[in-house]
């Protein structure tokens, strides 16, 4: 090898970030809309020093590199310290997804091994009901977001009002961990994935180009997608990275809420799972004239499919643009964004619809083929269907400490998504079909397994199978199917209180329908295919 003469040991890591941040957009601001609908604001000066105070803070603590500390927050300037001081320090950001059911957190926060959780007050009772079973556990600190922290518990601002606003950073390796993530999946445990300071400035870097977020130090960010959600889709490194400000919305994401703070605030770029723009669109339909968002260039949406419905609504009605965008927790997340290309900006409304309801190009370095049930590498046509699989610097390599879903990575370095689509010769790709046996309800899994065995559980059930519907509001909501034993039958509400107990309210199904038999494939699974086939639409319908 001709050996590069280049600096390449040079060390990606999210200080740079910081330092970036601190150095060169000092003045530009950070806003919290707090949960009584005050504003909080203040500049990344003080968003930085604090950022160091807290690093202080957790290293008196006894926090050291490598340690988890958990995060059990809204969207606020705090959780954007959480995420800037902890990796920076050399340990490990686990941002905890507060609308799991304490069963899940309990096996979440356990499993990586959280020694600090570092939540809002508001959350509390959330925690005080999984807290216990996190072995490792050896702090709380508590964020007073809606009041002051109660007796018993370390404060937030307490804690780091003491501390220096300089911090002496570690030296940290790039290929170290800096954040952690849990997805639910199919079967089995939720499934952490670990992500890098390499993987997360390479991520940030490309999230920021043009053709894929755009940012720059000029906008104006809304992260209306939790940053509990894949690290909320790169938005707060990668204003780290271009100084753009930040908006975050806290607790309250009601449509008008969204609406005032979009407007009060000059909002640039808003980022949400399609729920959340189809009740903007709806409260934008009844009465535009009532928010002043000029200032808007686009809305990102991903997560779950964007209608082209309401792409194309927000646009006609209302001149708003909003970008597709297809990605996974396991993919850091962005995987591909669904611009037009220049060459097919002429070709009328309908074929830049088609382009922009798609899931999109890859971004640079992902990879992306599609296969068949045999591995076979499918033709990039249009037409043929397969499983996506992608690899690059910031997909997965592997779960953490799970070989349950160790045939989710191929023998040649390829991540199966699970997701079924076609692929064109322009490189578009389009989701057809999920592989995976969950559905995905305003932007949140839902496991259909996991709903079926508890449901298969009550006396009066036989069979059960879960499957999505789409829902007008949600995209997706959970539907059963059940055969009854002989004689024997339950109500809904007899079915969901027996399943209240161990599951999040959000996860009740919608309906159970009683059915003769399950549809089953040759190798005896349901076919939950041919049930969506039959009953997809059944709440869509106003049942
Ligand atoms: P998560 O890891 O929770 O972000 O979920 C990733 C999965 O969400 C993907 O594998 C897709 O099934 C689905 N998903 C994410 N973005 C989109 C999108 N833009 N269109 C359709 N499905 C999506």
């Amino acid at each position: 090898m001709f050996k590069s003469l280049m600096m390449d040991d040079y060390q990606l890591t999210l200080v740079q970030l910081l330092e970036r941040l601190g150095t060169y957009f000092p003045d530009n601001d950070v806003v919290t809309r707090l949960a009584d609908g005050t504003i909080h604001r203040y500049t990344y000066r003080d968003c930085y020093n604090r950022s160091h105070q807290l690093s202080n803070a957790l290293r008196r603590l006894g926090v050291k590199e490598g340690d988890r500390v958990g995060t059990l927050g809204w969207n606020t300037f705090r959780h954007m310290e959480a995420y800037l001081a902890i990796p920076t320090m050399g340990a490990v950001l686990h941002t905890l997804n507060l609308r799991l059911h304490p069963h899940d957190l309990a096996y979440i926060a356990d499993h990586a091994g959280d020694s600090v959780i570092i939540a809002d007050r508001s959350l509390l009772p959330l925690l005080e009901q999984f807290k216990g079973e996190v072995k490792s556990l050896r702090h709380v600190i508590v964020m007073p977001d809606d009041g002051p922290t109660p007796e018993g518990y370390l404060d937030y601002e307490q804690l780091i009002a003491g501390e220096s606003t300089d911090f002496a950073y570690p030296d940290i390796d790039e290929r170290s961990a800096a954040a952690m993530c849990y997805t639910s999946g199919t079967t089995g445990h939720p499934k952490g994935v670990v992500y890098g300071h390499r993987s997360s400035v390479l991520h940030s870097l490309t999230a920021a180009l043009p053709d894929a977020l755009g940012l720059s130090e000029r906008d104006r960010v809304l992260p209306v997608v939790p940053m509990f959600h894949a690290n909320a889709w790169s938005l707060p490194y990668g204003a780290a990275l271009t100084g753009a400000s930040m908006i975050f919305p806290g607790p309250v994401l009601q449509p008008p809420v969204l609406l005032d703070l979009m407007a009060a605030e000059k909002v640039t770029i808003a980022a949400g799972v399609p729920t959340i723009w189809n009740g903007v669109l709806a409260l934008l339909d009844q009465d535009a004239s009532k928010w002043d968002i000029s200032a808007l260039r686009y809305m990102l949406v991903g997560g779950s499919a964007a209608p082209p419905a309401m792409i194309e609504g927000f646009k006609k009605r209302h001149g708003l643009d909003m970008v597709h965008a297809w990605g996974m927790t396991e993919m850091s997340p962005i995987g591909s964004l669904a611009r037009v290309k220049n060459k097919e900006l002429d070709a009328g409304p309908e074929v830049a619809l088609g382009r922009r309801a798609s899931q999109g190009y890859a971004v640079p370095f992902v990879d992306t083929r599609h296969v068949d049930d045999a591995g076979t590498v499918l033709p990039w046509d249009g037409q043929t269907m397969g499983e996506l699989e992608v690899r690059g610097p910031w997909v997965a390599a592997t779960y953490y400490n799970n070989d349950e879903q160790a045939d989710r990575f191929t023998p040649d370095g390829w991540f199966k998504t699970g997701d079924i689509v076609t692929i064109d010769s322009e490189g578009y790709i389009t989701i057809t079909d999920r592989s995976k046996d969950v559905i995905k309800s305003g932007g949140e899994w839902i496991s259909t397994v996991a709903l079926e065995n508890a449901i298969m559980a009550h006396p009066a059930i036989m069979e059960a199978a879960v499957f999505a519907a789409r829902h007008p509001k949600w995209d997706e909501r959970p539907l059963a199917a059940v055969v009854f034993k002989p004689g024997q039958e339950a109500t809904k509400d007899e079915l969901n209180a027996f399943l209240e107990k161990d599951f999040a309210k959000f996860w009740l199904p919608d309906d159970y329908l009683v059915v003769p038999e399950i549809p089953k494939t040759s190798v005896g699974k349901f076919q939950k295919i041919r049930l969506r086939e039959e009953y997809g639409e059944y709440l869509m319908k106003g049942n």
